[in-house]
């Protein structure tokens, strides 16, 4: 059920002198090897995306479209598949998984789709001439893909760039590659010519470092922490490549007097340990009016408490372990130091069990702003409920930490709607939903959670260039 893994360069798939362990974060099994991709591989991969650039840049929008599409279905039809080597390697549970690999089989749709409808404009100038301005594919990309969501995390960046007529180097993440296997597995069967994309897994500091400053590559593309993001754009700076930075969230929910109390709790609660919370729209600074808030703190943490936490291979489980070891350590020292500052410890708090990186689900409420975690983003199955005493104490609130990457609210009140469309500092704002974004909508941050937006078009005009074309007739 878990695949082979390889390297996929100009074509084909290899192996590497070294290799390292992938392990199943449930059981702690070994589950497979991964080859380590040295500077010679790396090379090749250069090689073969110019090469690879060269042709996909002429090849049709429409052609593109046609072979995406062709990889989009297989994706589908091995859905199950794919689906139980995310749960294998990741720890979710398997219907999680399978709304996954739908997910990323839609961005691979809505991108081939729109991108055949890159159509540029003529400006009518002052003399009479006619300036045009084209959309062009913007050369090699280097992507850098997180281990949260194994196959639409690759899926959103290798579907951006080979639509608009790039191509691709993907670093996936090595904690979980199958994902990004499958998607190369589907682009071989679907006819993409070699060298259009291709993947790479080893050390990150050495690909990034080698691949950022390379000649061929015009865009980086990166999701995950915001440190790691700040230091792989400082690289990009040397040669002035753009970046497209999707990092770290900390999502504030802002639950207004007027709204559904207990609806708004459990959609909280349910919501929050997607994933195991390790998502960057996580909704996880739940500011409640005063007047509900123990309502909402009571009916919030019956129901965290009552997630079913297990397995992702097994059917009901509703909350697998966290992705990795090292979360462990990071989540209870967080939760510790808020306990420390006098948060009430309403339920969890603790690893569980003594095999596989189980958390418990927790719930945080009356935290200090001293604690570490109202400023450091949890990515884990962390909620802090505080209680506000009006919207404008709410709107602070939420926009007191570093980042701007996703927020919600509760009210149907059309002032407050107002108000928070003006001046929570997000990319993406939901009101009386915990969705942040589709494959038609674009995604993406402020302050330290990024630059540049992925999905939409414009997310798609993130990978192309623009160029003024200006033909004197006369
Ligand atoms: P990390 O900062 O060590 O790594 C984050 C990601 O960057 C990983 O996929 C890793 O392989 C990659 N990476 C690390 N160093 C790199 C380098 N020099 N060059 C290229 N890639 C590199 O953190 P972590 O423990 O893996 O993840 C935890 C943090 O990452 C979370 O707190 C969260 O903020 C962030 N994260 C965000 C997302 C997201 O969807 N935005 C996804 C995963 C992780």
């Amino acid at each position: 059920m878990y695949p082979d893994l390889h390297l996929y360069i100009a074509g084909e798939w290899r192996r590497a002198r070294t290799d390292m362990a992938v392990l199943n974060p449930a059981t702690e099994e070994e589950i497979g090897r991964l080859p380590r991709a040295e500077i010679d591989d790396l090379d090749d991969a250069l090689e073969a995306a110019e090469k690879g650039f060269r042709l996909w840049r002429r090849t049709s929008p429409r052609e593109r479209a046609d072979t995406i599409l062709r990889a989009a279905a297989i994706m589908r039809e091995r859905g199950e598949e794919i689906a139980r080597a995310i749960t294998l390697e990741h720890g979710k549970p398997l219907a999680q998984a399978r709304a996954e690999v739908i997910r990323g089989a839609e961005f691979f749709e809505w991108d081939a789709g729109e991108a055949m409808r890159t159509y540029g404009r003529i400006i009518p100038a002052a003399d009479g001439n006619k300036i045009a301005v084209h959309h062009q594919p913007a050369g090699v990309v280097a992507a850098f893909s997180p281990w949260n969501f194994p196959m639409s995390q690759p899926a959103r960046k290798v579907a951006g760039a080979l639509a608009s007529g790039c191509s691709i180097i993907l670093k996936a993440a090595e904690e979980t590659p199958a994902g990004a296997i499958h998607i190369a597995r589907a682009f071989e069967a679907a006819g993409l010519p070699p060298g259009v994309l291709n993947l790479v897994f080893g050390d990150p500091a050495e690909i990034s470092s080698h691949l950022i400053p390379a000649e061929p590559v015009r865009l980086v593309a990166f999701t995950g922490s915001t440190a790691v993001g700040r230091h792989l754009t400082t690289l990009a700076s040397e040669n002035m490549t753009p970046v497209l930075m999707e990092l770290g969230g900390h999502a504030p929910v802002i639950v207004c007097e007027d709204t559904d109390v207990e609806a708004a709790a459990i959609a909280g609660a349910v919501r929050k340990m997607r994933n195991a919370g390790q998502v960057c729209t996580s909704p996880t600074r739940f500011f409640v009016h005063e007047s509900i808030f123990d309502r909402f703190a009571d009916a919030f943490t019956e129901r965290a408490a009552a997630t079913v936490v297990g397995d992702g291979t097994q059917q009901g489980t509703e909350m697998g372990p966290l992705a990795n070891e090292r979360r462990v350590p990071m989540l209870t020292g967080l939760i510790e130091d808020a306990v420390s500052h006098g948060a009430d410890l309403r339920t969890g708090g603790k690893r569980r069990g003594d095999r596989g990186y189980f958390l418990e689900p927790t719930v945080l409420a009356n935290v200090p702003d001293a604690a570490r975690i109202m400023q450091e983003e949890p990515f884990g199955p962390v909620a802090v409920l505080n209680p506000v005493p009006s919207l404008d104490a709410a709107i602070e609130a939420a926009n007191a930490v570093p980042f701007g990457l996703a927020g919600y609210a509760f009210t149907n009140r059309a002032d407050h709607i107002d108000r928070m469309i003006d001046e929570v500092e997000v990319g993406n704002l939901s009101i009386n939903t915990l969705e942040a974004s589709l494959p038609e909508t674009p995604f993406g941050g402020v302050k330290s959670s990024g630059y540049g937006r992925e999905g939409g078009t414009e997310g798609l005009e993130r990978y192309m260039t623009v160029k003024n074309v200006w033909h004197s007739a006369r």
